[in-house]
């Protein structure tokens, strides 16, 4: 019985030397080790063996079983090696490969207007309020002074959604709920930009969706000249220092008086080209100095306080600052468009 082990252990190294591969390896480790295997088949019949023979025959058994057993082991640790070296080099980085670019966006030119109107009026104190898109008739229309039947209405054709909600059609109402929420507290100083919806035709400069940033001051003796000093701060800022202002008569039913304010053309800077059909002025937005009957209707005291009020469409100030020519280009999400304003 010890030769048949020493045979059996010689035959399995033969055969371990020459394995290939895991699979195989496999394999014989089921065949020499396997409970079906030889060695467990003489271990089973070591009952039959004399008292003595047993513990000297056991010993060579375990004796084979390890040797067996770790030069499988070794072969399985070499075979994981190569595995793994072989892995490291199919999976080789080459590191001097050009990378791929990151696709980088860019902010909408109509936000980027936006967050410079915004950032000028922050810079003279003032604060930024938000109000609804669906809008009652009351705040739209009547608490600026356009109770119903009021001519003016026509000015601004509406979508209604029921006789009394309306798509908001001037940021306007934002003020009015500012006022009311401000409870005659002055000073009121906000500026309310957002989106605003009119029943136009689009063409190349009117949609029937766009924005306005509208703006208010009360104050104490708050007058004309701060209104235009105002605007001309927020001009010159916006379109360079050299920039002029003018104000011509105009009527909104909410100021009194109102004025059209033009600014010097950005395109000639005042000489007259085709952009201002040689005026050399463009208008770019309306103010004026608060109604007093929407100041008391907010509750304000018009003999105690004054204040002024304008109003800019974003789209209109976009278009001269970037020679945009038609309005829809801003909402085609064209990327060929867009990406001409991605600042990186
Ligand atoms: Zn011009």
């Amino acid at each position: 019985m010890k030769e048949r082990l020493i045979e059996l252990k010689q035959e399995a190294v033969a055969q371990l030397s020459k394995v290939a591969d895991a699979t195989h390896l496999n394999d014989l480790r089921v065949k020499y080790l396997g409970k079906k295997g030889p060695l467990t088949e003489i271990l089973r019949g070591m009952g039959s063996l004399s008292a003595e023979e047993r513990p000297l025959i056991g010993q060579v058994a375990n004796e084979v079983r390890g040797a067996i057993e770790s030069l499988i082991e070794e072969k399985q640790e070499h075979f994981q090696r190569q595995e793994t070296e072989q892995r490291l080099a199919a999976e080789k980085v080459d590191v001097t490969l050009p990378g791929r670019p990151l696709k980088q966006g860019g902010i909408h030119p109509l936000n980027q207007v936006i967050q410079d109107i915004e950032d000028i009026f922050i810079g003279m104190g003032y604060r930024i309020a938000e109000g609804p898109e669906v809008e009652t008739d009351y705040y739209n229309f009547e608490s600026l002074n356009l109770p119903k039947n009021h001519p003016a209405r026509d000015m601004q054709d509406s979508f209604y959604l029921t006789e009394d909600l309306l798509m908001r059609t001037q940021t306007s109402p934002v003020q009015v709920r500012t006022m009311e929420a401000m409870k005659g507290e002055v000073p009121v100083k906000v500026i309310c930009p957002g989106r605003v919806y009119r029943r136009d035709d689009d063409d190349a400069t009117h949609s029937f969706q766009f924005h306005q940033i509208e703006g208010i001051v009360i104050g104490p003796r708050i007058r004309m000249s701060d209104l235009k000093g105002t605007l001309l701060q927020f001009t010159r800022e916006m379109f360079g220092s050299d920039t002029q202002i003018r104000l011509r008569p105009s009527f909104f039913p909410f100021t009194e008086p109102s004025v059209e304010v033009d600014v010097t053309c950005v395109k000639c800077s005042g000489k007259g080209c085709r952009v201002c059909k040689n005026s050399g002025w463009l208008e770019i937005l309306g103010s004026g100095m608060m109604h007093p009957r929407v100041l008391e209707m907010s509750g304000y005291d018009p003999e105690k306080y004054s204040g002024f009020a304008f109003g800019m469409g974003v789209e209109r100030i976009a278009m001269l600052k970037y020679g945009v020519d038609d309005i829809r280009h801003f909402y085609n999400n064209d990327l060929r468009f867009l990406g001409q304003f991605a600042t990186i």
